[in-house]
């Protein structure tokens, strides 16, 4: 606490520069994912430095920490003390931070909900330069449920406190194929009823497969699959029933392969097996995928015209699962990837993002590019599957590309209430507003 009460006293906010945009500049990488380049003028306020764990409190089950600290290094702290966060996100470089402004879900969302479920106070720094401690219970409890999908426009989380839940050293996977989605979706809710079980989430593809897959935390396991160099995660779910990983694998099973999106190219067969560890992480990943894109703004023929990202997650009330999985398969085509899956139930209601508490949604992600659709405009999937979402009851994630216009976005997340807690934690408007910054511009 001594090494952040130093910080927070050294932190200084800058004058605004004319049209300058407050923006977070920090050490680690980016986990927002927006399609379309945005230049706004910024001032860059680097917080990078808030990224250490503070303290774990054994009795109270809960962990102190800096909010640009890494899920990779909160994991690090809590686990080998037998704790985790309820809901850990499966890149290793989202912070805490991040994750709670910006919606965190996980297989473990079924019984914990969203990242912030597990948040019990945060330190703000509000973006006119006053730090305000915000709970469920004081006098700024409106900031407190106003804070995830803010992405960071009501303030920056300097220090969070939250629950944590207690862990083992393994999990054993069990894995169940299916080959018609009721089947799999019946399969799904019944497994988030069962006590016994840790981790509940699902992968499928356009030939109609579908892999259920609930896990269980241990303390022995027979042996210890090896999802770093040896298998990759995904391909060895379609072979097996049983998988056993570390704890922290399995936390991370999605982080050496940026979910599928290394290629099985033989030069990435030997990446694979041979990169030093520090390059064998989303992190790393998320640069080199930058880099490239750079070389393709500089050199254009490099740039692929057939695809494009699809890189989203949609959540919708759980008896319209059904039909979202049928349209997705009927109109987007993966070529042999999968799309993703987990059942949330918050038992919050979170001001900016309107889902229903203790309901169970069906969350369908998808992490990769597509076939351009023929014809259409450019983004036609991502535009098919927010339609289809929202016609079902459901909600769309911000930290990816967004299309609407302002009057339904406002509509859709609680403009009312957002204008409201603006005006009353960012009267000068230092920093951009939701709308301009996940829709509009950059961050
Ligand atoms: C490919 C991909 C996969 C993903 N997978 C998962 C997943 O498995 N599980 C999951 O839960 N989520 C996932 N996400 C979503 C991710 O959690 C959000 O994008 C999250 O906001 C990223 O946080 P970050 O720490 O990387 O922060 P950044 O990407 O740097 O910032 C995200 C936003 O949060 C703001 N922000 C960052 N830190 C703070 C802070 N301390 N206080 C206030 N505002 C802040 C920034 O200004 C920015 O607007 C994924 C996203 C992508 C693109």
């Amino acid at each position: 606490m001594a090494e952040y009460a130093r910080k927070k006293a050294a932190l200084k906010i800058q004058p605004r520069p004319l049209g300058g945009q407050l923006r977070l500049a920090k050490s680690t990488v980016s986990n927002l994912f927006r399609y379309q380049s945005r230049d706004a003028p910024e001032r860059p306020l680097s917080l990078g430095h808030f990224n250490e764990v503070i303290a774990l409190d054994r009795a109270a089950r809960t962990l102190d920490v800096e909010g640009l600290a890494t899920f990779e290094s909160i994991v690090g702290h809590c686990l080998p003390q037998g704790f985790l966060p309820p809901v850990t996100p499966e890149l290793k470089h989202i912070t805490i931070g991040g994750a709670t402004v910006g919606i965190g879900i996980e297989s473990t969302g079924f019984r914990h909900g969203f990242v912030h479920d597990a948040l019990r106070e945060a330190e703000v720094l509000l973006p006119d330069g006053d730090i305000v401690t915000c709970n469920a219970r004081n006098e700024h409890a409106d900031l407190f449920r106003g804070l995830p999908n803010s992405y960071g426009t009501l303030g920056y989380i300097l220090r969070a406190r939250l629950a944590l839940i207690p862990a083992r050293p393994f999990v054993h996977l069990r894995i169940e194929p299916f080959d018609s989605p009721p089947a799999f979706l019946d399969a799904m809710q019944q497994a988030t009823a069962r006590d016994e079980i840790d981790f509940v989430e699902g992968l499928f593809f356009e030939d109609r497969r579908f892999y259920l897959m609930t896990g269980c935390f241990t303390d022995e396991v027979p042996q210890v699959d090896d999802i770093l160099r040896e298998h990759i995660f995904y391909r060895l779910v379609q072979t097996r029933k049983d998988v056993y990983l570390a704890t922290a694998d399995y936390i991370f099973r999605y982080d050496p392969e940026w979910f599928w999106n290394l290629p099985d190219a033989p030069f990435y067969s030997l990446f694979r097996r041979y990169a030093p560890r520090r390059f064998r992480n989303s992190g790393f990943y998320t640069r080199y995928a930058a880099w490239k894109n750079r070389l393709r703004d500089w050199i254009p023929a490099l740039a692929p015209t057939a695809t494009e990202p699809l890189i989203q997650d949609w959540e919708v009330p759980w008896d319209k699962a059904d039909e979202l999985v049928e349209f997705c398969l009927q109109e987007v085509k993966l070529d042999g990837r999968p799309w993703a899956v987990v059942p949330i139930r918050t038992p919050g209601q979170p001001t900016l993002y309107p889902v229903a508490a203790n309901q169970l949604y069906f969350n369908l992600g998808c992490y990769c590019q597509v076939r351009k659709a023929e014809g259409r405009e450019p983004y036609y999937h991502s535009n098919i599957m927010d339609r289809k979402c929202f016609e079902l009851g459901g909600i769309k994630m911000l930290y990816s590309s967004t299309f609407l216009g302002p009057a339904e976005f406002d509509a859709r997340f609680n403009g009312e209430a957002y204008r409201a807690l603006k005006a009353k934690y960012d009267p000068r408007g230092k920093a951009p507003d939701l709308y301009e910054k996940v829709v509009l511009k950059a961050g």
